[in-house]
């Protein structure tokens, strides 16, 4: 069996054209927003309103200025909206005051924005600044453990361990591929491994 990440990659590159994201964004601004508003809830639902918020705040200035209660009005739907509303103003704040109203290229920096973590910071890093990354998520937690490329449940240590093993250049496009690998066939309860390309070279396939 050859699980090499290279290797990996190549069969789901085969299968996923496209390996973008899947928040809509067409800016750094907006996709380190969208990244927050994220948590805890689908893409799609940021989607639904993201146009809707960056039509009224399409900066972090405007963003920083803006009334709480009218962000929470917007993104409600996304779940958590008072704390997430909270933070992406503060986010908005912090990049007026720290950074020049831009987004910041280092991990450092990133994480010291509200409501932005390791696994956000990396999104932001690797999709506008082409940095390698590791973006370790549930999905990417869980089709790396079944593959075996993984022991650990510790986020930062699985980050720490993919990083090792995955060449710096493919990082990001790996982290993307086996997100979106979760979501189609490796799934949390029931992992298609019947039609999964990945079952002639994965120790958990279920044939
Ligand atoms: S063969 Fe099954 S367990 Fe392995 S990656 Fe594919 S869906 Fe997941």
């Amino acid at each position: 069996m050859n699980l090499h990440p290279a290797h990996i990659l190549s069969i789901l590159a085969k299968e996923y054209k496209n390996p973008v994201g899947f928040l809509n964004y067409r800016n750094s601004f907006e996709l380190l927003i969208s990244v927050i508003l994220s948590a805890q809830t689908t893409d799609r639902q940021v989607n639904e309103i993201s146009n809707k918020l960056f039509a009224c705040y399409p900066d972090a200035g405007a963003l920083a200025a803006a009334r709480q209660s009218h962000v929470e009005e917007i993104i409600h739907s996304t779940g958590f909206y008072r704390q997430k509303a909270k933070n992406i103003i503060a986010c908005a704040q912090r990049l007026v005051e720290n950074f020049n109203s831009e987004v910041p290229a280092t991990m450092e920096a990133l994480v010291s924005l509200a409501g932005v973590g390791r696994k956000s910071a990396s999104v932001v890093l690797g999709a506008v600044y082409g940095k390698p990354v590791i973006i370790v998520d549930t999905h990417f937690k869980r089709v790396c453990t079944r593959l075996g490329l993984t022991h650990s449940s510790n986020p930062e240590k699985i980050e720490i361990e993919l990083k090792e093993i995955v060449p710096e250049e493919i990082q990001y496009d790996f982290s993307m591929l086996i997100n979106r690998h979760g979501r189609e066939y490796c799934k949390a309860k029931k992992p298609d491994c019947v039609h999964c390309p990945l079952r002639n070279i994965c120790p958990q396939a279920e044939i």
